[in-house]
């Protein structure tokens, strides 16, 4: 027991105690699995692995590594809960496809009530005022023609009469916010927004039957988009906060009347 440790208190020290024995391992060896799972990591992140490529099996591992097979072992399954690597059977590891972390941490959140999909709706409006804004300064070309091809299927879903229509609109309008996200540049703003996609979908298909809900929202992501192409950061954020005002009074409106979609929305 280090000396700086007996001088504190009796609590403290029964739990340095505790913590002493249940932690003495060889202190090389809990290194060498992290260094292989950042190695690993650093290679994915490198895109020298894409999703779905096959991992190295444990054996060449090893032999590459020169690590001990409980080593790579470990390392392998810490990628795995991280949701980075899949477990194929029979020894095999493939890189995950494209896996945001902050996904099922959004979900987790509703799922244990300590976020509500009008928390959800606040922090669209916090985040994407001022990703508009940065939109219309970073934006090239490719991000302009994103977003138009989003429009054109968002009219070309209001147009139709298929039962699908609803859901075909939904998915353009958060294509449409995703090319905004990425047209800021910033990485997390773009992964924060994508996590976010899939609990906003859900409540966006709740207010899809809200008359005309659509069709205003039609317009207003038109008027996003000509601020976002005049660089007017001004005017994106003003659009884009119209926007987000008015889609959360629609959903705040259905959750209030508690239809089974809403409810299913909120439950996440
Ligand atoms: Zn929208």
């Amino acid at each position: 027991m280090p000396e700086g440790l007996q001088r504190g208190t009796v609590t403290v020290v029964l739990l340095s105690d505790k913590k002493a024995a249940v932690s003495y391992q060889p202190i090389e060896r809990q290194k060498v699995y992290e260094l292989i799972a950042d190695q690993l990591l650093r290679r994915i992140g490198e895109r020298q692995l894409h999703p779905g490529d096959s991992l190295p099996t444990e054996r060449e591992l090893t032999h590459a590594f020169r690590a001990g097979r409980s080593s790579v072992r470990e390392a392998l399954r810490m990628l795995e809960s991280k949701g980075v690597i899949e477990n194929r059977g029979n020894g095999t590891f493939v890189v995950s496809g494209y896996a945001n972390p902050l996904n099922s941490s959004v979900q987790l959140l509703l799922s244990l009530d300590q976020a509500t999909m009008l928390d959800v709706y606040e922090l669209r409006r916090i985040l994407e005022c001022e990703a508009a804004g940065l939109a219309a300064e970073r934006h090239t070309d490719s991000h302009l023609a994103l977003m138009d091809a989003a429009i054109e299927e968002m009219a070309a879903a209001l147009a139709s009469d298929d039962p699908s229509r609803g859901a075909r609109y939904i998915d353009a309008d958060l294509r449409f916010h995703l090319a905004i996200a990425e047209a800021t540049r910033n990485g997390v703003v773009l992964h924060t927004m994508d996590a976010l996609r899939g609990v906003i979908r859900r409540a966006l298909m709740s207010i899809f039957l809200v008359p005309e809900s659509p069709e205003r929202s039609f317009e207003q992501h038109r008027a996003i988009r000509t601020a976002i192409a005049a660089r007017d950061a001004t005017e994106a954020r003003e659009a884009m906060r119209a926007h987000l005002v008015r889609v959360e009074s629609d959903v705040h409106n259905a959750l209030t009347v508690g239809s089974p979609a809403a409810r299913g929305g909120r439950d996440g």
